[in-house]
């Protein structure tokens, strides 16, 4: 994973990613998102995506390829939930079998990661990016609105329940198969800034390497919650540092005022 700017900071300076809209449907509601633009666990909020085709993304691929020689990951991250969508697995697997060489890498919100395994393993993928918000179903139930697994609609703290045991049965079996797992945290003060510490226990328990804080951005449902600031941003990438690695910001992926502020600080 050297070459992974998302899991090396030196590799953000010397290599590149592109990342690849083709996953237009989400299989849940997050009260951070308005599903007016990109899934806010890996893209910059308010940037709406061009959905890709296929085809388009593959193309997209293959001029990179020729034209960059720095390009080392292919990240399939949203609009929506890359599991819920079939064309992230006719990319993948085209990519893999054209350039295997490629670092393959999908984010995620986890409800469908422990079921997607087999078919991820066979497309060659070996970093997954997996949002865990908490491990208390008190405290996801308040970020989100309901699931849909298996044709069933879920709400609340049932909701809540299902989802975590799915983040971390997936989490498991990824590590397990040698998959790289990165955990992502949305940030939201006054929800679960004081228990992201018991998801990085968790996470690093369930074979997690490292873990990424990026914060809230108010929109939709939390349109009125304050984001954190940078002292409060800092201050919870430090208490998780102590825990797990710490993803190096990175300029090609969520980044807000808070973030940047924070860059400018390293
Ligand atoms: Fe939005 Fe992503 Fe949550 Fe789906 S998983 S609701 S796209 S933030």
């Amino acid at each position: 994973m050297l070459t992974h700017p998302c899991f090396h900071k030196a590799a953000a300076h010397w290599f590149d990613t592109v990342h690849l809209p083709i996953a237009q449907q989400c299989n849940m509601k997050c009260n951070y998102c308005d599903r007016l633009s990109d899934c806010v666990h890996e893209n910059k909020p308010g940037r709406a995506s061009k959905i890709l085709s296929v085809r388009q993304a593959y193309m997209k691929v293959a001029r990179a390829v020729k034209d960059n020689p720095r390009l080392k990951v292919v990240g399939i991250s949203g609009p929506g939930e890359a599991l819920a969508n079939k064309n992230t697995f006719k990319v993948l697997n085209w990519l893999n079998n054209d350039f295997p060489y490629l670092t393959k890498c999908v984010s995620t919100n986890g409800l469908m990661l422990a079921d997607s395994l087999p078919e991820l393993i066979a497309a060659g993928v070996s970093a997954v990016s997996v949002t865990v918000n908490g491990t208390d179903p008190q405290i996801v139930a308040d970020m989100i609105q309901w699931i849909t697994y298996q044709d069933k609609n879920y709400q609340g703290e049932s909701a809540a329940e299902l989802l975590i045991s799915k983040q971390f049965q997936g989490i498991k079996a990824a590590a397990a198969a040698g998959i790289i797992v990165r955990i992502n945290s949305i940030l939201v003060p006054g929800i679960n800034d004081l228990h992201l510490w018991q998801v990085a226990l968790e996470a690093r328990k369930a074979g997690a390497l490292m873990m990424n804080i990026v914060p809230l951005v108010p929109q939709a449902g939390f349109i009125f919650y304050n984001p954190p600031t940078k002292d409060e941003l800092a201050l919870a990438r430090a208490t998780i540092a102590r825990l797990i690695p710490v993803s190096p910001p990175c300029n090609n992926c969520a980044m807000t005022t808070a973030e940047m502020e924070y860059n400018s600080v390293l």
